[in-house]
C-alpha cells in the first residue's frame, strides 16, 4: 500500500523530498503558494496545488487530515512555518516533520507539536566540516546534543593493530560499535580484531572524545 505524504513548500529542500518520495512510488501531495512552483511539480507529485498553508480552511479543503505524514519545508518565512505547524498539530496530523532555520526556530517547533525537526543546512555543514578534518572521515552523525557517531576509514595509525592495541575506549572514551570490511558488517567486534586497510570503523562517543579521536587517530 502506498503511503501518503504532503510536502508544504517546494524550495530546494522540499522540492527534493517531493521528487525522491515520488520516485520511490509514494503518493505525494505537493503544496506551495507560488504558482510557478506548482507548475514545476505537477508532473512529479501525485497532486500539486496552490495554497497558503497558514490558511487553516485551505488545508482542510485539501483533505490534509487524511495524510499520514506532512513535511513542512518552508524556509525563510519562520512565521509561516510556525503557523503552519500549529495548524497541522491542531488538526491532529499523526506525523509532522518540519525544517528549522535556526536553533530558536527548532525549540519553538518542538514546543508547538512538531514530531520531528530537521536542520539540514546546519547538519550538512557539520558533516562536511568533519569530513574536511581528514579524508578518512566518511560520515558524521549527531546523536544528541553532545554525542555523535563517526564512520572512519582505518587510517595508517590503525592498520595491523587490534582494538586492544589501539585502546580506543580507555584513551578516548569512545566505543567501536561495528567494523565494515567490504560488504561484511562485523557488529560489536572483539578486542583482538585486527584492523586492516580499507576497514571502516563506526565509532560512538561524546563530542569532545570523538573530536580527540579524530585528531589523533584518524
Ligand atoms: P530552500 O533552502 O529549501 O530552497 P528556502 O530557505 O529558500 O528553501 P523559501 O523559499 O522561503 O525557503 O520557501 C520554500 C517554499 O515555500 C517556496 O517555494 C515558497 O513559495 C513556499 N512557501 C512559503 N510560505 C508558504 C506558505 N505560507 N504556504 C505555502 N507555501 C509557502
Ligand atoms: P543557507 O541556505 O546556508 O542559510 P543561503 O542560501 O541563505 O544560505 P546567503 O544568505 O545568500 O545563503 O549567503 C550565506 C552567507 O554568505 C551570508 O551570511 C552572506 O552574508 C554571505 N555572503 C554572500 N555573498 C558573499 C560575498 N560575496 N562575500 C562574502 N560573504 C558573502
Ligand atoms: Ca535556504
Amino acid at each position: 500500500m502506498k503511503r501518503e505524504f504532503a510536502v508544504i513548500g517546494l524550495g530546494r529542500f522540499g522540492g527534493s523530498i517531493c521528487e525522491e518520495l515520488s520516485m520511490e512510488g509514494m503518493k505525494v501531495l505537493a503544496i506551495d503558494k507560488n504558482e510557478h512552483k506548482i507548475n514545476e511539480y505537477k508532473n512529479i507529485a501525485s497532486h500539486a496545488v496552490i495554497a497558503d498553508s497558514t490558511d487553516e480552511h485551505a488545508l482542510k479543503e485539501l483533505g490534509i487530515k487524511n495524510i499520514d505524514h506532512v513535511i513542512v519545508a518552508i524556509g525563510d518565512n519562520i512565521q509561516a512555518s510556525i503557523l503552519t505547524t500549529v495548524i497541522l498539530a491542531d488538526l491532529g496530523i499523526k506525523k509532522i516533520t518540519v525544517k528549522a532555520q535556526s536553533d530558536y526556530h527548532e525549540k519553538i517547533l518542538n514546543k508547538i507539536g512538531a514530531h520531528h525537526v530537521v536542520h539540514p543546512e546546519r547538519d550538512m555543514g557539520k558533516r562536511i566540516a568533519h569530513s574536511l578534518i581528514s579524508s578518512n572521515i566518511l560520515d558524521y552523525l549527531e546523536l544528541s546534543e553532545d554525542h555523535s557517531m563517526v564512520e572512519v576509514m582505518a587510517g595508517r595509525r590503525m592498520r595491523g593493530k587490534t582494538l586492544v592495541d589501539l585502546n580506543i575506549r580507555a584513551k578516548f572514551g569512545c566505543n567501536v560499535v561495528a567494523i565494515k570490511r567490504g560488504k561484511q558488517m562485523n557488529v560489536s567486534p572483539s578486542a583482538d580484531y585486527i584492523i586492516q586497510e580499507n576497514d571502516v570503523l563506526i565509532v560512538i562517543g561524546a563530542d569532545n572524545d570523538i573530536s580527540r579521536f579524530e585528531k589523533q587517530l584518524v
